[in-house]
C-alpha cells in the first residue's frame, strides 16, 4: 500500500506567514527513491526578516500573560492531533518511517506542546531570605528565570516533528522567541507544525520555520541575535557549531551507540522473552535510526546460549519493508547511500572475524535487521554509531565485567540494565556515565517530561519540557532592601 504521491510545494513559516523563495529543495521518498516535494529555501532577506521579528519579539512575548501562552501551547497540541494523518504521512513520505511510528511521534508532539502549556503556568520564581548571614539582615531576594535570547533550534531528520516540537514548545512556554531550522531531508513535517503554530495566535516573531542550505545554517550559528542555540543531531557537527560560538549558549543532542545488559538474575523464560522482545524492536525501530537505538547487547554468559536463539527468533519475526503498510515496523533508512554504508560497516567487522547470525543484506535504502557476534571490540561498529538496525551481542562474565564492558564507549546516553536486583540498579545508576539507565528494559526509552540528554561525546545539557524551560532560561535575583 502506497499513499499517493504527487510533488508538494512547501516553504517557510515566518512571522506567521508562509513565505515563498527563488531556489528549491528537492525532497526524496527514501521508500521510492521518487521526488515527491520541492520545498522554497528561505532568501536572504526572508533569513533577515526572520532574525529581526525574533529579536524584536524578546519583550513582546515575554510579557504575554502565561495563561495565553499556555492556552497557544494547548492550541498547537489540539491542531497536531487533528492534523494526525496528514503530519504522519508527511513523516513517513520524507523519512521512510513506517507509517505506525510516524503516527506514534505525531502523538508524542502533541503530548510535549502539552506538557508545556501545563509547566507555563506552572513556571515561577523562588523567595530567598538572605538574613541567615548577618550581612544579609533586612535584605530579602526574588528570583526568576528569564529566557537568555531568541533561539536556535536546528532539528535531525530522524523525529523531524517531536524533537522540533521539543525545541519549540520549551521556548513558547518561557516566553522566548524561537527560529527552528528542521533538516533538508526532511522538513515537510516541521513546515506543517509552522502552519499549525501559524494559527495559534502567537504574537509575530514568536517563532519562524526557516529551510535553509547548511551555509544559510552556519550563518544563523553565528548572528548575534540568536543568542542560544539548540542543536539535535550528529557529532561533528555538533561539536564544531560548539567551537564556532564559544560564548553563545550551546546545548547539543547528539549521537550514541547505546547499550544494554543483560544480568544472571533476569534468567527465567519469560524473562529472556521478554528482553530479546524489547531489544529487537528497540534495535530495528525505524530502522534503527535513534539516538537511543540499541547498539551493544552484553549478555552474561550464564543466560547468554538460551538467549541468543530468542532473539534471532524476534528479529526474523519483525515486519520489515513498506512504511506504508501499517503493520510494517522496520523501514527504510533515509537514503540509499546510508543503507551502503551500514552494509560496508557490517563487511568490514565480518573480514575482521564477526559472524553474521542474521541479516547483513541491502537492497535500495532498506538494510534487513542483522545480529553480529564476535564482534571484536575494536570493531567501527562496535565504537561508533551504526544508526541503522544492527546488533551486535557479547558474553560478559558477571555485574562487574556487564557494567565495565556497558560503560566502555565513547558516548553516554542511555543504557539500559536488565535486571531484578535492586542493588545492581542502584550500582548501574552510580556508575555509568550517561543521561539516564533503564532498569528492566531498553535504552530505547524516552518520556517526553523526563530529562534527557547525554555525556561525554553524546552531548552538552538536557532536554525534556521543563528541562529545556530551565536550559533556555537564566536566573535573575531582585533584592529588596530594608524589609
Ligand atoms: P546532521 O548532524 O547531519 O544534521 C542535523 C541538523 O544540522 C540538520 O538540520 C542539518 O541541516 C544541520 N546542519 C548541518 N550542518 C550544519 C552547519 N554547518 N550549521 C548548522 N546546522 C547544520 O544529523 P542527521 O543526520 O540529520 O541526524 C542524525 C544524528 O542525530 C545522529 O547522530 C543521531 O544520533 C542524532 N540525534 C540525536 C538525538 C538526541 O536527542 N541526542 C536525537 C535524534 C538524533
Amino acid at each position: 500500500m502506497t499513499a499517493t504521491t504527487s510533488i508538494r510545494r512547501a516553504g517557510s513559516w515566518i512571522g506567521g506567514r508562509r513565505v515563498s523563495g527563488s531556489t528549491t529543495l528537492p525532497v526524496r521518498e527514501p521508500w521510492t527513491d521518487k521526488l515527491v516535494a520541492e520545498v522554497d529555501l528561505a532568501d536572504v532577506r526572508h533569513v533577515e526578516q526572520a532574525l529581526q521579528l525574533a529579536h524584536n519579539a524578546r519583550g513582546g512575548l515575554l510579557s504575554v500573560p502565561a495563561h495565553r501562552r499556555a492556552e497557544a501551547l494547548h492550541q498547537a497540541s489540539a491542531g497536531l492531533l487533528e492534523r494526525q494523518a496528514e503530519v504522519a504521512a508527511a513523516i513517513t513520505r520524507e523519512s521512510g518511517k513506517p507509517i505506525s511510528w510516524s503516527r506514534t511521534e505525531v502523538q508524542r508532539a502533541a503530548t510535549t506542546f502539552r506538557w508545556a502549556a501545563e509547566e507555563a503556568v506552572r513556571w515561577s520564581g523562588e523567595l530567598q531570605r538572605l538574613d541567615s548571614d548577618p550581612s544579609g539582615e533586612g535584605r530579602l531576594a526574588v528570583q526568576r528565570r528569564f529566557p537568555r535570547g531568541p533561539i536556535l533550534g536546528i532539528t535531525p531528520f530522524n523525529f523531524p516533528v517531536n524533537l522540533a516540537a521539543h525545541k519549540v514548545a520549551p521556548a513558547l512556554a518561557v516566553g522566548a522567541p524561537i527560529v527552528l531550522k528542521p533538516a533538508p531531508k526532511t522538513p515537510l513535517s516541521a513546515l506543517l507544525l509552522g502552519e499549525i503554530l501559524a494559527g495559534c495566535g502567537l504574537p509575530e516573531g514568536a517563532f519562524a520555520v526557516l529551510t535553509v542550505d547548511d551555509d544559510v545554517a552556519t550563518r544563523l550559528v553565528a548572528d548575534p541575535r540568536l543568542p542560544v542555540v539548540s542543536f539535535t543531531g550528529s557529532g561533528p557537527v555538533g561539536w564544531a557549531i560548539r567551537d564556532a560560538v564559544p560564548r553563545k549558549h550551546v546545548t547539543l543532542e547528539l549521537g550514541g551507540n547505546a547499550g544494554v545488559l543483560i544480568c544472571p538474575d533476569w534468567h527465567s523464560d519469560s524473562d529472556l522473552r521478554r528482553a530479546a522482545r524489547r531489544i529487537a524492536a528497540g534495535a530495528n525501530a525505524q530502522g534503527g535510526q535513534s539516538c537511543i537505538a540499541v547498539q551493544r547487547v552484553l549478555v552474561d554468559q550464564e543466560v547468554y546460549e538460551r538467549f541468543l536463539p530468542l532473539l534471532l527468533d524476534e528479529v526474523e519475526h519483525l515486519a520489515v519493508g513498506d512504511p506504508w503498510s501499517p503493520t510494517t515496523t522496520v523501514g527504510p533508512l533515509i537514503n540509499r547511500s546510508a543503507a551502503e554504508r551500514v552494509k560496508e560497516w557490517v563487511d568490514e567487522a565480518v573480514s575482521d572475524g564477526a559472524r553474521v547470525l542474521t541479516g547483513g543484506s541491502v537492497e535500495g535504502a532498506l538494510v534487513s535487521p542483522t545480529v553480529l557476534v564476535d564482534v571484536p571490540p575494536k570493531a567501527r561498529i562496535c565504537q561508533d554509531e551504526i544508526f541503522g538496525p544492527v546488533l551486535t551481542v557479547t558474553p560478559v562474565n558477571g555485574a562487574d565485567e556487564g557494567l565495565r564492558a556497558l560503560d566502555d564507549s565513547r558516548f553516554g546516553l542511555q543504557a539500559g540494565v536488565f535486571t531484578h536486583d535492586v542493588q545492581t540498579a542502584f550500582r548501574a545508576h552510580q556508575e555509568l556515565e550517561v543521561g539516564a539507565v533503564i532498569v528492566g528494559d531498553i535504552p530505547t526509552f524516552r518520556a517526553e517530561q523526563m530529562p534527557y540528554g547525554g555525556v561525554k561525546e553524546s552531548g552538552i545539557g538536557r532536554e525534556g519540557v521543563r528541562a529545556a524551560m530551565e536550559d533556555y532560561t537564566e536566573p535573575r535575583q531582585l533584592v529588596f532592601s530594608e524589609v
